[in-house]
């Protein structure tokens, strides 16, 4: 056997395990459109979806950017790894035991490295929220900052005791666990100087951090004791399994609810994230310690629509929300900022008894939020500082798709800088007209696929409805119809018949690991559609069709026939003429010919 068939099976053992529906939407917030599932597309820049997933046949497409293929592809292509890891890692996310034979394709090395880079920091985690638990002042301290004890659980808080004796027996439960002190070195939870071992989480209460998976992949570590002036927060370093930009504390627990509600709330802290969820606000999550990047908005954009951003009220929290607003246009996520009182933190302010309701009725979008910054003093300001404050809000409403959201930001930014607006609105023209022609230089266009060009929607339709039902392949007029269209998908079709008959899943899964890449892309341009589309009924098609080839079916059957006549086979000859007065008769019925 083949290495590449031995892949297939074990893709297709994977496959007929896990659903793509459920897989994906681990990774994007998909709505039901009719037969299929739209999101927003997680492989390229889009505002609208166009991202589609077919549970139906299990596989996605993209027709923005032409990603497609089935669920292996897809954590392939999000994960950055080769089909085998992709592979490995769904096994390991959906439990999936494999038969021995198939399991040993998996041992990868690299997809090896991970599952035991997150086992490790399972087990620390594990092993600190024990010594949490145990230790007093530790719990005694989160139960003063009104952290639950569910919480100090379903977040995992730990606690690394401090001392030699106290790492000392820390190692050896690791040891326990096959983990040496050197994995802890390599990963930097340790270091080591002139033969001690000591951590900079000694003496911390540990925020274990998960990735949106749901696997440990790093620490955070807040100091508590009194008079320890050592920085606040000590964070894992980073490596390729741990990286803050695009990491979000919290995101594996609120994912859920940030679908059902399509929107989430971004805090600053660890803590503010667990305060949040403490009062139900579970779709809540945070940076790690660092500022929000545009990855983390991006990240954020294939979960939830909106997002409210409750940063504390200081001058630090304010230039980071300054920061967002400059970032946001590159992203499809709207923002709006919530004000908390003066001097509080989220925490704060629902433990106070604050009203969050109140707070989200009176968000404001972030852009609004950026104007009324840049309003701020502006008559005091030197001629330049106006020009360029005006210019920056310009340059952020020139991103803007919305035209009536246009219209009404220029018209804010006239009242705020007292500025009339056609003057605002020629600049904002002259701007957009300088990047219009910059950006003709560099935009790349994708050729059309040959299937695009000469596939109506008639054949779409047609091959749409054999796909979806293989069965419609037995009956003798389809098949002979097929003779007609265009080669490739003449191809196409041959493959799926050249597939034994067996149940339609399987069949269609043997049948799709038989085709070329560009085949594979006409496939799933032909299951999943951009646009709705009444499917209709499928006899129409067929009779349409039928007629549209109607000259070329009286052509070659002419030809057929004369050759038949030579050879002098009756049966043939019976057979092409019964086949043709047929269609004839029923095209004639219909007033098509
Ligand atoms: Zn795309």
């Amino acid at each position: 056997m083949t290495i590449m068939t031995e892949n297939n099976n074990l893709f297709n053992y994977l496959k007929e395990r896990v659903q793509i529906l459920s897989v994906i939407g681990e990774h994007v917030l998909l709505k039901k459109a009719g037969f299929y599932w739209k999101g927003r597309c997680p492989f390229h820049d889009e505002k609208t979806g166009s991202f589609t997933v077919s549970p139906h046949r299990e596989i996605f497409y993209c027709f923005g950017c032409h990603a497609g293929g089935d669920v292996i592809t897809f954590i392939s292509k999000i994960e950055n790894c080769t089909p085998l890891e992709a592979a490995k890692s769904l096994a390991d996310r959906f439990n999936i035991s494999l038969p021995q034979e198939l399991s040993l394709m998996v041992s990868t090395e690299s997809a090896d490295e991970k599952k035991r880079y997150f086992n490790i920091c399972q087990v620390i985690a594990e092993i600190l929220h024990k010594n949490l638990l145990s230790y007093k002042p530790a719990t005694d301290y989160l139960k003063n900052r009104m952290v639950t004890n569910q919480s100090i659980n379903e977040f995992s808080l730990g606690y690394l005791p401090s001392g030699q004796q106290n790492i000392k027996s820390f190692l050896q439960e690791l040891r326990t666990h096959n983990i040496l002190a050197k994995d802890l070195l390599d990963i930097h939870f340790l270091e080591e100087s002139k033969g001690f071992f000591h951590s900079s989480f000694e003496k911390r209460i540990v925020f274990p951090i998960k990735d949106h998976l749901g696997r440990f992949c790093g620490f955070g570590g807040r100091v508590f004791e009194q008079g320890d002036d050592r920085s606040k927060y000590y964070n894992s370093r980073e490596n390729s399994f741990f990286q803050k930009g695009s990491l979000l504390f919290g995101l594996d627990k609120a994912k859920k609810d940030i679908h059902k509600l399509k929107y989430a709330f971004l805090v600053e802290g660890y803590t503010d994230v667990i305060a949040m969820h403490q009062y139900g606000y579970t779709n809540t999550i945070a940076t790690l310690g660092t500022a929000c990047t545009l990855e983390h908005l991006k990240q954020l954009s294939y979960h939830a629509e909106k997002l409210y951003i409750l940063y504390d009220g200081d001058s630090a929290g304010h230039s980071a929300m300054l920061r967002l607003a400059e970032l946001c246009w590159q992203t499809n996520i709207d923002l709006y900022t919530l004000f908390l009182p003066p001097k509080q933190d989220p925490a704060d302010f629902l433990h106070q008894g604050g009203d969050l309701q109140l707070l989200i009725n009176q968000a404001q979008d972030i852009i609004s939020f950026f104007f009324k910054e840049a309003g701020t003093n502006f008559g005091q300001q030197s001629l330049q500082q106006k020009l360029e404050r005006m210019r920056k809000c310009l340059s952020i409403i020139k991103n803007v798709q919305d035209p009536f959201k246009q219209e009404i930001l220029l018209q804010q930014a006239s009242s705020i800088f007292n500025f009339p607006t056609h003057t605002l609105k020629q600049e904002l023209n002259r701007l957009k007209h300088k990047t219009a022609s910059l950006n003709t230089l560099n935009i790349k266009t994708e050729m059309p696929l040959e299937s695009e060009i000469i596939t109506c929607l008639l054949e779409k339709n047609f091959i749409y409805a054999i796909l979806s039902n293989l069965e419609l392949l037995n009956r003798k007029e389809v098949a002979n119809l097929i003779n007609y269209m265009p080669s490739f998908i003449k191809n196409i079709i041959n493959k799926l018949q050249s597939i034994p008959a067996c149940d339609e899943k399987t069949r269609f899964m043997l049948f799709f690991d038989t085709l070329n890449e560009s085949e594979k892309k006409s496939v799933q341009q032909f299951l999943v559609r951009e646009e709705e589309q009444e499917a209709q009924e499928f006899e129409i098609v067929l009779t349409q069709l039928e007629k549209k080839y109607w000259k070329m079916i009286t052509q070659k059957t002419k030809l057929l026939l004369e050759e038949a006549q030579k050879t002098g086979d009756a049966s043939s000859i019976n057979d092409l003429v019964s086949t043709f007065l047929e269609l004839k008769k029923k095209l004639l019925s219909r007033g098509l010919i």
